[in-house]
């Protein structure tokens, strides 16, 4: 399954075992997810509803989801399966194109 707003991420294609996420990265998530929630705020301030609504809606979901990825060290796609990984108390392999490449530039280099 592909969402129209991040083309790259996958649910369950990728069936190889998840890897551990650093708590760098998890930082990273914490940081993302709180300019998301920023974003959000930002759009509830918009003064048309059709537009502030739906955006800020959006924005509050990819917020609480990065939030969520770093609190459980989820290593994928946050806004697909973080929140959902915690519902069914089940990792669900999802395959995140953006984090992949940001996760690869903040691992420690040797
Ligand atoms: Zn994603």
């Amino acid at each position: 399954m592909k969402m129209p707003y991040c083309s790259k991420c996958t649910i369950g294609e990728d069936r190889n075992p998840s890897h551990a996420i650093t708590s760098r990265q998890r930082l990273a998530r914490v940081v993302v997810g709180l300019g998301w929630l920023t974003l959000m705020w930002v759009f509830l301030r918009v003064p048309v509803r059709v537009i502030a609504w739906p955006t800020s809606l959006i924005a509050g979901w990819f917020g609480a989801s990065h939030v969520v990825a770093a609190w459980i060290a989820y290593p994928d796609c946050p806004e697909l399966g973080a929140i959902a990984s915690v519902l069914i108390r089940r990792y669900i392999p999802t395959r995140c194109g953006p984090w992949l490449a940001l996760d690869r530039w903040l691992e420690p280099r040797s």
